[in-house]
């Protein structure tokens, strides 16, 4: 379902494509960074994500509906995440959202891609998001769902790992942020007077 993850301009990190979209919200406890907040980025994510053949151009209230449907998959997720009961509202949306009928996948002799045909290729491209978000968290994998370690960051990802240790949404980023700040503790001068020593050494194990 997922092509030309390498080019696009967006994250293709969290292991699902419904968290991916949860993810367009970046740094939820900090700083908020949209990104789709620039013109044309959500029809652009939609056809990076492999759920649309051709860019659409989105009406604003269809931009508003992507939006819903991203923070409603964000709450439940997130409500899941800590076990508590889902909001059902945000639940409600998913299902609604995931009424419409999905795109039918068609080989193309030529290029050997897929081509999806689709009456209301905006409204297919939703309820694929939907349906994932409502497979992931009524399914097994609920209890996969972790948020990134970085507290400025938070990102919802799938723990796939084999170890089921995965701390960060990405090793490029959080991880190696984490790591970078735990070297400088590690090596951070001790205060003069304090030749106590202690901690400076061997550290502390960092997981993958
Ligand atoms: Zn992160």
């Amino acid at each position: 379902m997922v092509f030309m993850k390498s080019r696009s301009e967006f994250r293709f990190t969290a292991g699902r494509l419904s968290l991916d979209l949860a993810a367009t919200l970046r740094r939820r406890p900090s700083e908020r960074i949209d990104v789709l907040a620039p013109e044309g980025a959500s029809a652009r994510w939609l056809r990076d994500a492999g759920l649309v053949s051709d860019l659409l151009t989105l009406s604003p209230q269809q931009e508003v509906e992507i939006i819903a449907l991203r923070e409603a998959i964000w709450i439940v997720a997130d409500t899941a995440l800590h076990g508590d009961s889902l909001p059902r509202d945000a639940v409600m949306l998913l299902n609604t959202n995931a009424c419409y009928p999905l795109a039918v996948p068609q080989l193309d002799a030529v290029t050997g891609a897929i081509r999806f045909i689709a009456d209301n290729p905006f409204r297919t491209a939703l309820a694929s998001i939907a349906r994932d978000a409502i497979e992931l968290i009524g399914g097994p994998q609920r209890g996969q769902i972790k948020a990134c370690e970085q507290p400025d960051c938070r990102m919802l990802f799938l723990d796939t790992s084999q170890s089921s240790r995965r701390r960060w949404c990405s090793m490029d980023r959080c991880g190696s942020r984490a790591k970078g700040a735990a070297f400088r503790s590690r090596h951070r001068p001790e205060p003069s007077g304090e030749e106590l020593g202690g901690h400076g050494h061997g550290g502390e194990k960092q997981g993958a």
